[in-house]
């Protein structure tokens, strides 16, 4: 079933949100070439830890050996951090963050890029933040998932990327996944109505050639199928009467985010 939360529920799921945005920004400046994946992973855990009573949602989540998710270049989610796996100039990493908090989950996900990038590369994440801004602003009460993903290929299409269809955003509370999945392709009043209350992880996922994924034999790394750059942007939003409400992101309504 599909959850519908009250303001206070929202307040709470923010708390949560808060903690990843200021985590997402401490990674931000930690990010470099020579630096480890299992670094970043240490300084996440770290971080959460450090605000009373949260902990990393995704750490022994279905298994998950990380306390975050950290995914270099052709990885395009659930990479395995790792003190072997150091960051090169010229790489992209994708760091997605759950925080549980007061049994209130949030989660939030950014692509950074490590040191220099080439032009492509900076298109790719680019387009990609401006995916998630336009889906974010398509999740209105009286609305449809289908808006959401329709939101996304409008910004995609004639970019030459692609938009990896095989994972989908989702419904986010007291659990990590939940009710409804939230594609990245669809169709305007398409899929389960919006409603006020409910929240949502809304999630992009861009590649730069093909939008075929596999699973490497780790279990985790999804890569994808021909290894081009994978970019991954996501907020936790709530539907409000007053529109989007971004949960894991500077507290501004959406109409204040510049470009959205
Ligand atoms: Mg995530
Ligand atoms: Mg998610």
């Amino acid at each position: 079933m599909i959850h519908l939360r009250t303001p206070a529920e929202m307040d709470a799921i923010g708390r949560g949100g808060s903690i990843i945005a200021g985590l997402l920004e401490e990674v931000r400046g930690r990010i470099g070439p020579g630096v480890t994946t299992g670094s970043l992973d240490a300084l996440c855990e770290d971080y959460i830890r450090a605000h009373e009573g949260a902990v990393p949602a995704f750490q022994g989540l279905y298994g998950f050996p990380g306390a975050v998710c950290i995914s270099v270049n052709e990885e395009v989610v659930h990479g395995i951090p790792s003190f072997r796996r150091a960051l090169k100039e010229g790489d992209i990493v994708s760091v997605d963050v759950g925080v549980r908090l007061g049994g209130w989950c949030s989660d939030s996900a950014w692509t950074f890029p490590v040191g220099e990038v080439p032009s492509t590369t900076s298109t790719l994440l680019e387009v990609t933040e401006r995916a998630l801004q336009a889906a974010v602003g398509a999740a209105r009460a009286g609305g449809h998932v289908g808006d959401i993903g329709a939101a996304v290929m409008s910004i995609v299409d004639g970019t030459g990327l692609g938009i990896i269809r095989d994972l989908v955003g989702h419904g986010v509370g007291r659990d990590v996944h939940e009710e409804p999945q939230v594609p990245n392709v669809g169709r305007r009043g398409q899929g389960p109505q919006l409603r006020e209350g409910m929240v949502l992880a809304i999630e992009p996922m861009l590649s730069g050639g093909s939008a075929d994924i596999r699973t490497l034999d780790d279990g985790w790394t999804v890569i994808t199928a021909d290894r081009s750059l994978s970019a991954h942007f996501e907020h936790t939003v709530a539907i409000t009467a007053d529109g989007p409400r971004v949960l894991t992101g500077s507290g501004l309504p959406v109409d204040a985010v510049e470009g959205a």
